[in-house]
């Protein structure tokens, strides 16, 4: 026999990752029944009384405080939207610069440009921090 679940919607949010806490309820295989809380997104558990059985994974909680709550992640933009960017401004910087002057501060442009895009991304992305 395997264990059935029943889930409940209790109407509180996971202190955690901010996802719903179910009421579970397992039937298990012997007749006994065993009643906890769970969270649905990252499986926080705590008993009917809201004592804590353990935190979510970690994978989806340690990179936040505990208290930030509800926190959406920032939306990552992937490396070759921001060098395909590089590239059309370059390309029309050298279609519509003309004048010469440009032609030449073009390169440095181009490298203090893709200088920035990479601090920013790093920066984004996490790459030094703490
Ligand atoms: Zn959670």
């Amino acid at each position: 026999m395997e264990t059935k679940s029943s889930w409940t919607d209790t109407g509180r949010d996971c202190p955690y990752c901010g996802g719903e806490i179910m009421l579970r309820l397992d039937q298990l295989p012997d007749g006994s029944q065993s009643k906890y809380h769970q969270c649905r997104v990252c499986e926080a558990q705590w008993t009917i009384k809201w004592d804590s059985v353990r935190s979510g994974k970690g994978d989806k909680i340690l990179k936040q405080k505990p208290s930030a709550g509800r926190v959406e992640p920032l939306p990552q933009m992937p490396r070759w939207v921001w060098i395909t960017l590089a590239l059309m401004v370059g390309l029309i910087l050298i279609r519509f610069g003309g004048a010469s002057l440009l032609r030449v501060a073009i390169l440095p442009l181009l490298v203090v440009f893709m200088g920035w895009l990479l601090y920013r991304l790093g920066r984004d992305q996490g790459w030094w921090h703490s």
